[in-house]
C-alpha cells in the first residue's frame, strides 16, 4: 500500500475541467461600485450583492474606521465572553425596529446565521421541509441539525402540503425553510401561503432574506414587510453582506426565540463576535437605507426599465422569472453560459456564468444595483444584442 492518499484530488478536478464546472478567483481593484476595475479593466458591475451601493459609501468607511480606532479591529472574543460591546446591541435594537420584531441577534455572517438558527431549533426528533433551490446555508444548517429532512419542488404549494398531511404527525417539531428571494434565480417565496400553511399544521416557518434585506419592501425590511406579513410569527435570517454593504448575518424574531439562540446557536456561542468596523459599518448603513429611501426608488427604477427593455428589444433572450433585481438569461449548457460571460465581459459588462452544481440549469445572472446610470443600463442591453440568438 503505497498509493498517495491525496491523488483523487487531481482526478476530482479534471472531472471539475471537463463539465465546464472549474472556477477560479479574479480580483477586483479599488473600490466597489457600479463600475469596477476587473483584471486590469473597467467593467460595469453587474455582479455584486451591493444592491445600493453602500459597499463603497464614504459615511460606512468612516464609520467603521472611526470604531476601528476607538475599539481596535478584533473584538477579541466571542459574544459571552470577551467579544460582546455596546455597539452589537445597538446594531441589533436597529435590526428589530427596522424589521418589526421584539428583538434580533446578529451573527459573524448570514451563511453561520442559517447554520445557528438550523441546528438550534429542531433536532433528531423533528423533519425540515426544504425549498428545493434554498441556499447551501439552508441546505447544510439542516443536515447539522440531525432532523429528517424532505426537499419539496420550488414554491409548489400543493406538494407541500401533500407532505405535511402525509408527515406532520410522525414527528415533535416541524420547521419549514425557504429563501425568501431565490439567489439564484430571482423570484420570491410564497409568503403568505407559507405562513398559513404553518400555521394550519402548527409548523415553524423560517425565511432567508439574504437578498431582500435592503431591497423587498416599502422600507427595504425585506419580503415580510413586501407581502404585508410584519408581526406573523416568522424566523428572519439576513445578511449584513449584500445591500447593506458590510460583512455579517442576523435573525429576527420573537424575544423567547432571540433569548433561546443566545443559549443554544452554536454558531453565536462558539465563534469570535462581529468586527467593530463591520458592526459599525452595518449600523450606517441601516440608518442610510431608512433615511433615504431615493435609493431604493433608484434600484427599483432601474430593475423595472432593464426589465422592461429586455421584453421589447431583445425578445428572444429567455428570462427566468424574477419579481428582484436579480435578473437571469437561461443558456443551453455550462459552456455557453462560459463564452456568454465572456462575450460579455469583451463587452465592458461584468456578469457571472452561474453553473452546476449551484443550480440545475447554467445561466447569466445579472445583479441591477441603485448606483447603475442609465448609460450602465444602455450598455448592458447593447451587449446583449448578439446574445440573443444564443440562449
Ligand atoms: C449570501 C447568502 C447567504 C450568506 O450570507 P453571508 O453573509 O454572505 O454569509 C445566505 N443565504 C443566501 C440566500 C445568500 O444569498
Amino acid at each position: 500500500m503505497s498509493t498517495d492518499p491525496y491523488a483523487w484530488i487531481d482526478d476530482a478536478l479534471e472531472t471539475i475541467h471537463r463539465a465546464d464546472w472549474y472556477r477560479s478567483v479574479h480580483a477586483i481593484e479599488g473600490r466597489p461600485g457600479a463600475t469596477v476595475v476587473l483584471d486590469g479593466r473597467e467593467v460595469i458591475n453587474f455582479a455584486s450583492n451591493d444592491y445600493l451601493g453602500l459597499a463603497g459609501d464614504e459615511r460606512l468607511i468612516a464609520a467603521a474606521v472611526a470604531t476601528t480606532q476607538k475599539f481596535g479591529t478584533g473584538s477579541t472574543g466571542s459574544r459571552l465572553l470577551s467579544g460582546h460591546r455596546e455597539l452589537h446591541r445597538e446594531l441589533e435594537i436597529a435590526i428589530a425596529s427596522w424589521k418589526q420584531t421584539a428583538d434580533a441577534i446578529v451573527f459573524s455572517s448570514g451563511y453561520l446565521a442559517n447554520l445557528g438558527a438550523i441546528a438550534a431549533v429542531v433536532g433528531k426528533r423533528d423533519f425540515i421541509l426544504s425549498d428545493q433551490y434554498n441556499h447551501s446555508s439552508l441546505k447544510n444548517g439542516a443536515i447539522l441539525s440531525g432532523a429528517a429532512i424532505l426537499e419539496y419542488p420550488h414554491c409548489d404549494l400543493v406538494a407541500l402540503k401533500t407532505l405535511l398531511i402525509q408527515q406532520r404527525p410522525k414527528y415533535r417539531r416541524c420547521l419549514i425553510i425557504t429563501d425568501s428571494v431565490f439567489s439564484m434565480d430571482g423570484d420570491l417565496c410564497p409568503l403568505p401561503a407559507l405562513l398559513d400553511l404553518a400555521d394550519e399544521f402548527s409548523c415553524m416557518l423560517l425565511i432567508d432574506e439574504a437578498h431582500s434585506t435592503g431591497v423587498m419592501g416599502k422600507t427595504g425590511a425585506g419580503c415580510g414587510e413586501y407581502f404585508g406579513c410584519t408581526g406573523r410569527p416568522l424566523i428572519q435570517i439576513g445578511t449584513l453582506s449584500k445591500a447593506l454593504g458590510s460583512l455579517g448575518g442576523y435573525i429576527a424574531g420573537s424575544a423567547d426565540l432571540i433569548d433561546f439562540l443566545r443559549n443554544r446557536a452554536p454558531s453565536w456561542i462558539y465563534t469570535t463576535a462581529l468586527s467593530p468596523a463591520d458592526t459599525a459599518a452595518a449600523l450606517a448603513a441601516i440608518n442610510i437605507v431608512r433615511q433615504e429611501p431615493q435609493r431604493l426608488t433608484k434600484l427599483w427604477n432601474n430593475v423595472d426599465f432593464l426589465k422592461k427593455s429586455i421584453w421589447e428589444n431583445l425578445p428572444n433572450l429567455k428570462l427566468l422569472p424574477s419579481q428582484s433585481p436579480i435578473i437571469c438569461l437561461q443558456l443551453p449548457n455550462a459552456k455557453q453560459a462560459l463564452i456568454t460571460s465572456s462575450h460579455l465581459k469583451t463587452s465592458g459588462i461584468f456578469a457571472p456564468a452561474i453553473r452546476p452544481p449551484t443550480v440545475p440549469t447554467s445561466r447569466i445572472r445579472l445583479s441591477v444595483m441603485a448606483t447603475h446610470e442609465a448609460q450602465h443600463l444602455q450598455s448592458l442591453l447593447t451587449a446583449l444584442i448578439p446574445i440573443e440568438n444564443l440562449s
